[in-house]
Order: structure tokens, then sequence, then C-alpha cells
């Protein structure tokens, strides 16, 4: 945990550093966008919703909250405030609107960080009801853990230091150092198509940028909704290049048995996409980082199994 914490913090100063050189130092320089708590939805409790078929809601119900495994460091998607411990970005919100669909107070929900290698896992055993960060739907995944949605459909991408001319695209990564997640598709992608790059893994993607931006990797790869926000924070010392080589769907991760809580998640989700919330909690939150909402893909409801 301390040498969790410790990397963070490593990462988090230079970003900050970063941030603070091109935004506020420059006279009539707009200030770096932030969560817009204001034009957030308000998510409406359903207190009549029951779902006594789903292990995973009567548990939550008895304890008074849904407890929800996220992402901390992935700026407008997953972040948590290091001062305040609050939680914000697009994939909280998320987080929200199913908790009150599903008749739990949002403002109630135990946000837990999880790394990308360590999702499965905790959805086993039972240490978060669902997962939502900037998780891949896939087939292999499946066989461990249940999908609800996609609620949103990324893609792999690559970002690198502002003035870097040699990395175009991923053809280009042959012998540079690359830098991705520890458990992630990005990571393996890279290590099968992409044999000649001299990838390194980590936990996080904001140790990854720590490296990129101390000259220890020449490129760090993930999603572009990822990428796009670490550039938004810092846009004189980091750019995103080329154009996504793959596609990541985004779904919400709930354990592989509970079928009616996957079930009762999709349905939430079509009903905060059609009243309005999900595009309203996308403008306020990974639309900051400059790419209007698009429409959020068709939910994937596949058959039990
Ligand atoms: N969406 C990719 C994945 O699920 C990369 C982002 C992440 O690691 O969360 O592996």
């Amino acid at each position: 945990m301390a040498r969790i914490r410790r990397a963070l913090a490593a990462l988090l100063l230079p970003l900050a550093a970063a941030a603070a050189l091109t935004g506020c130092g420059k006279e009539g320089s707009p200030p770096v966008k932030g969560p817009q708590p204001e034009q957030l939805p308000h998510y409406q409790v359903n207190t009549s919703f029951e779902l006594n078929d789903s292990p995973t809601w009567r548990r939550a119900v008895k304890r008074g909250h849904f407890t929800v495994g996220v992402k901390e460091d992935q700026p407008y998607l997953g972040e948590k405030d290091p001062a305040t411990g609050l939680y914000s970005g697009f994939d909280i919100e998320i987080a929200r609107m199913i908790s009150a669909s599903l008749g739990l107070d949002p403002a109630k929900i135990v946000f837990r960080t999880i790394a990308s290698a360590n999702r499965e896992t905790a959805l086993q055993n039972g240490q978060i009801d669902y997962y939502v960060g900037t998780y891949t739907i896939n087939d292999n995944r499946k066989k461990l853990v249940g999908f609800a949605g996609p609620y949103y459909m990324a893609g792999q991408d690559l970002l690198v230091r502002a003035g870097e001319t040699d990395i175009k695209g991923p053809e280009d990564l042959a012998g540079k150092r690359v830098c991705s997640a520890t458990g992630s598709t990005p990571y393996q992608r890279i290590q099968q198509d992409y044999p000649q790059a001299d990838l390194v893994a980590y936990d996080t993607y904001s140790i990854c940028v720590d490296n990129l931006l101390t000259y220890q990797v020449d490129a760090v790869t993930t999603d572009d909704a990822i990428l796009t926000g670490y550039a938004a924070k810092a846009p004189d010392e980091l750019k995103v290049v080329g154009t996504p080589f793959s596609q990541e769907p985004y779904g919400i991760g709930v354990p592989r048995d509970d079928n009616a809580l996957r079930f009762a998640i999709d349905d939430a989700l079509e009903e905060n996409e059609k009243n309005g919330n999900w595009k309203k909690a996308y403008d306020a939150t990974l639309g900051l980082s400059g790419v209007p909402a698009p429409q959020p893909p068709p939910i994937d409801r596949y058959p039990a199994s």
C-alpha cells in the first residue's frame, strides 16, 4: 500500500507541476478545467426497486450501500481528490446512476480503487459489488466475470512527449520503450502484435505517464479516453498521436453468476441513456477533455451461461 502511494505521489507531482506551468502560470491562459459538479445530473433513487434474485443486491441492501471498484488516477474518468478523498469522473457517474436505478443512494457508495490486473479477483472474492473503470468487455474476461453494457466505446492509442517526432503509430514502436498497465488489453495487444517494442508494465497508467515525463519511457499506450485526459492536463508536455487501433467497449463488471444484477444494470444504463443522464454526465466529465459526446454503443444483453 505504502509503495503504491509513494509511486502515485511521484506521478501526481510532475503532472501537477506541468499543469501549473501550462495553465495558471501564463497570463491570459484559461485555467485547467476540472470536474464541474454543478453540471452533474441528479440521480433519482428508485425506492420501489427490488432484485431479490441477485445475491449481490441483497447483500448491498443489508449493508445500506453498494461497494464499487473504480480507478483513481484517470483524469475525467475516475479520479480521487487526494485532499478530500472524493472520487469524480465519467466512470464514477456511471456507478452513481446505476446505484440510484437499483434503489440505493448514490451518495452512500463506497468506492474502492482497484488496478487493472486485480479486477477479476476483486469481483470473484466479493470485495466489490460491481466495477466501473475503463474495463473492456472481451470473451476471455467473460469466463471470469459478467459484463453489463457497453456504456462507452474507446480505442487503443499512444501518448508521447509533445516534442516526439518518430512515433506516429504502433508501427513506429520497434526498439522504443513503451509503457502500459499489467493485466490490460493494450499491454497484451502490444506484446502480441508489436513484439519489437520494448514493453514495460506498471500497476497504473499514471506511473507510466510519470515515466514518460521523466524520459524513462518513449510512449504510453492504453485507451484514447484515458490518454486524452492526461494530455489535456499537460498539453504543453504531452500529445496523443495516431488513430485508435482497437475497439475497447467499456462494460460494468459484475460477479459472473449474478445474471440478475447484470441484466438490471443493462436496464439501468438504457434508462439513463434515454432520460439524458448519460449525456449530461459525459458533458460534465469526459467531455471536458475536448471530445463531444458520442452516441452510446448498443447494450449487449448476452444470454446467461
Ligand atoms: N480498457 C482496457 C482494459 O480494460 C485498458 C484500460 C484499463 O486497463 O483499465 O484493459
